[in-house]
């Protein structure tokens, strides 16, 4: 019998790429997804005279929402020549992956996100226009009226953990309609592969509800937080040494305005101070300090050794470029 498998790849727009996909019907007999191709002129990847981009699988795992054989498969997108595609930024995480390999780095994202209606209000705030009650009561809260959309998160999840995903948990957030769910630990590569393919099937899922899901980093102007991906961080020194943490949140601070440029579009809209957010043109670090760059969790200070969290990074941050960053900037030893 044949099946079914989901190319899923990231498109050209800019700022921010959406993600993309079509299904190809793989024979009985194909136990590999093979090369494929699309009309990059429609992903803003290519002019129309010379259209064709390239899609390279890179992840596969089973399809929870097909299920059977069917299958999803994260492509990264190629020039013809053979090259990476310029969108490309998976080609350059893995790179460094490579490069830095015996620090074997890990990352766990934290991604928020929010739910809206068709017409953009978030689920939660009154149908018609107005504000809900302030923020208090909807951060891990239960109860109509506190909480919108949970069927969908209980949906995501679970296909999630049916794909074979390393998601680790999810929480509602503090403005109603958003939550959160967490991928990894996994190394630098795999979490942005996981992170997409988790994205995917969260937008995917949300359809069957007419809900829009927004990776916007400031959906509501006004007292209402805006939409992080918490990225936590770890090479090998860092789990066995205080240390070693201490240094990576140095150097971090030695470069951090070249990190925070590269950590999703409207960076300065949501690290205003406010909201459990440090200034974005500052930078901090502290034990347990959610209004620092760096959080340093008390159980790490506890057990000197672990990880630490840069809690700048936006809700629409791309994961490959992130952990780039991150690799890069801890595990390069300090100019003389
Ligand atoms: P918060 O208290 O900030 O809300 P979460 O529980 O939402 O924290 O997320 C913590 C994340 O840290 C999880 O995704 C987890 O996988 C990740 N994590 C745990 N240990 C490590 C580690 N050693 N290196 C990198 N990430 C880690
Ligand atoms: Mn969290
Ligand atoms: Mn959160
Ligand atoms: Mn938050
Ligand atoms: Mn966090």
């Amino acid at each position: 019998m044949a099946y079914q498998a989901e190319y899923i790849w990231l498109d050209g727009y800019e700022p921010t790429p959406s993600l993309r996909s079509k299904t190809k019907i793989l024979h009985d007999e194909v136990t590999e997804p093979p090369i494929w191709g699309f009309d990059g002129s429609s992903t803003e990847q290519a002019t129309g005279d010379k259209s064709d981009c390239v899609l390279k699988p890179v992840f596969k795992c089973p399809d929870p929402i097909r299920g059977g054989r069917n299958i999803l498969v994260m492509c990264e997108v190629m020039l013809v020549s053979g090259r990476p595609h310029p969108t490309n930024t998976r080609n350059a995480c893995a790179k460094v992956e490579k490069k830095f390999a015996d620090t074997q780095m890990l990352f766990g994202l934290e991604q928020e996100y929010t739910m809206l209606r068709a017409d953009r209000t978030p689920l939660g705030f009154p149908e018609g226009g107005g504000l809900p009650a302030p923020q208090g009561p909807y951060y891990c809260g239960v109860g109509t009226g506190k909480i919108s959309g949970r069927q969908i998160v209980e949906e995501h999840t679970q296909a999630c953990i049916d794909a074979g995903l390393s998601i680790s948990g999810t929480n509602p957030e503090v403005m109603p309609g958003q939550w959160e769910f967490q991928v990894g630990p996994l190394g630098p590569t795999a979490v942005g592969d996981q992170l997409n393919v988790a994205r995917w099937l969260l937008h995917r899922i949300a359809e069957d509800y007419d809900v829009i899901i927004s990776f916007d980093a400031k959906p509501e102007k006004g007292d209402w937080n805006g939409a992080g991906c918490h990225t936590n961080f770890s090479n090998v020194a860092m789990r066995e040494s205080y240390d070693a943490i201490i240094d990576a949140c140095e150097k971090i601070g030695a470069n951090f305005m070249e990190l925070v440029e590269n950590y999703g579009d409207g960076v300065a809209e949501r690290l205003t101070g406010s909201h459990e957010t440090a200034p974005w043109d500052q930078f901090s670090y502290g034990v347990s300090d959610r209004g620092a760059s760096i959080r340093i969790p008390w159980q790490v200070e506890k057990d000197g050794k672990g990880y630490a969290e840069d809690r700048r990074p936006n809700a629409n941050m791309d994961p490959y470029t992130v952990s780039r960053l991150i690799t890069e900037t801890i595990n390069t030893p300090k100019a003389k």
